[in-house]
């Protein structure tokens, strides 16, 4: 009988578990995840079940039951440790050996440390995990804490929205003079800096991180000089890519785990997806790799059909979404050519109700919208489809975007 294996239990796994069953697939199929819980999704954890507004439900992706009905063996709070895929054989913790004839390794992206003094006391926290967003909102969820955040990327600004929402004290320190800049540039990532200053968020940029502080516990973090007092700290300065049991195994890593257009890996029989895959994009013929949700639902099943020996290729638009407050926005485009497109607008800035386009040689590369509804669908249309754009038309908003 054939066993397929997955290594992972995110989005990626899941999708790629429900794919292969959806494609007929009736041989074995082992689910190996490091968490006690099943396979869930984080976007919450920063959102509403941090703020307690969505329940377990929202992030859990299928019930337990779910697995054995579908007959796929999850084996929850265990850790595959090493790989070798001339014999075709999975470690796992605790000295079982699994063997497989093809395994996805969606192993996803950890927090990254940050290494100074004191990162290491109780009180510093760091989400990822189901775990750390239950550990952070038995803190924030009464209120009156006051938080320091380090870093203003999506997680630490997602977070600062929902403790503000829950009645805590908010100071952001961030290295950088605009908050998301490396991603939306200074224009739009002032957007959210405004309107988390707005919120009574105490946004301090171009701040230099020196230390954390405390006795027994951190209550302090020490930022070019000055103690900023803290019940709490989370530090959100990005994640790195778990490529620990590929690299062990010999398999090409940078930046992630390198994959074709059809997610195999470098060794015979071995796929990746999701955070973890550092993938090559047919349409800019390069490699990327993108830490989003849309990537993991998309990739999983790409690879899954790819397992079973299908013509599969993963071309996705990147696709991220984010919710702060009142404000809701989706954005569509491939990073390396949005970094060097013209930003056009349409729309008003001031009211957070737009849609930014990156526009490179006339052609759209990526969209944004904020406050805007029903409309990521044709601006992804608008990037696949490549075709010349009239800049008045792009910025005028009596032209449908569905004529351009
Ligand atoms: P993961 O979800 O990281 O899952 C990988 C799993 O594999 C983990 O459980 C890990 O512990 C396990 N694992 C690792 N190594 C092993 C091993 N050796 N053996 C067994 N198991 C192993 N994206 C958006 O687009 N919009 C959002 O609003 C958004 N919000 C987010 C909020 C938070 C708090 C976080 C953390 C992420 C957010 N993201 C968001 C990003 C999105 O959640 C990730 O892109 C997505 O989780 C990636 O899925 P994945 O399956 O590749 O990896």
């Amino acid at each position: 009988m054939t066993h397929l294996v997955i290594v992972g239990g995110g989005l990626a796994a899941a999708s790629a578990a429900e794919t292969l069953r959806e494609e007929g697939f009736d041989g074995d199929v082992t689910i190996v995840a490091d968490e006690p819980h099943p396979p869930y999704q984080r976007p919450p954890l920063s959102k509403g079940y941090l703020q307690g507004e969505e329940g377990l439900d929202a992030v859990i992706l299928h019930p337990v039951e779910w697995y054995g009905e579908n007959d796929i063996a999850l084996r929850t709070a265990t850790a595959a440790i090493s790989l070798d895929p001339a014999e075709h054989r999975l470690g796992l913790a605790g000295g079982e050996t699994l063997t497989y004839d093809a395994v996805l390794l969606a192993t996803g992206a950890s927090p990254r440390r940050l290494p100074i003094a004191g990162a290491n006391l109780p009180g510093v926290m760091t989400l990822r995990r189901l775990d750390d967003s239950n550990a952070l909102a038995e803190q924030l969820r009464g209120g009156g804490k006051r938080l320091v955040l380090i870093g203003s990327g999506w997680i630490g600004l997602e977070v600062a929205a929902s403790a503000r929402e829950l009645g805590n004290e908010v100071t952001v320190l961030e290295r950088d003079p605009v908050p998301l800049s490396a991603a939306l540039g200074t224009e739009l990532g002032e957007i959210f800096g405004r309107m988390h200053r707005e919120h009574g968020v105490d946004l301090r940029m171009s701040v230099n991180v020196e230390r954390v502080v405390g006795e027994a516990r951190a209550d302090g973090v020490v930022v070019d000089g000055e103690t900023v007092p803290a019940d709490l700290v989370l530090v959100g300065v990005g994640a790195v890519p778990n490529t620990g049991l590929a690299e062990a195994a010999g398999l090409e890593v940078q930046n992630g785990i390198l994959v074709g257009s059809n997610l195999r890996t470098s060794a015979p029989d071995v796929f990746a997806a999701g955070d973890v895959a550092n993938a090559y994009h047919p349409v800019i013929q390069q490699h990327l790799r993108s830490e989003h949700w849309a990537n993991a639902l998309n990739a999983g099943p790409v690879a899954a059909r790819s397992m079973l020996g299908q013509n599969a290729v993963f071309d996705h638009i990147p696709y991220f979404y984010t919710d702060q407050y009142d404000l809701g926005m989706e954005l569509s485009g491939y990073p390396p050519l949005m970094s060097q497109a013209q930003l056009v607008i349409r729309g008003d800035l001031d009211t957070r109700e737009f849609i930014a386009f990156w526009v490179d040689d006339e052609r759209v590369v990526g969209g944004m919208n904020v406050n805007v509804w029903d409309v990521n669908e044709t601006v992804q249309e608008l990037i696949r489809s490549g075709k010349r754009v009239d800049a008045a038309a792009l910025v005028d908003p009596s032209v449908p975007l569905e004529t351009l």
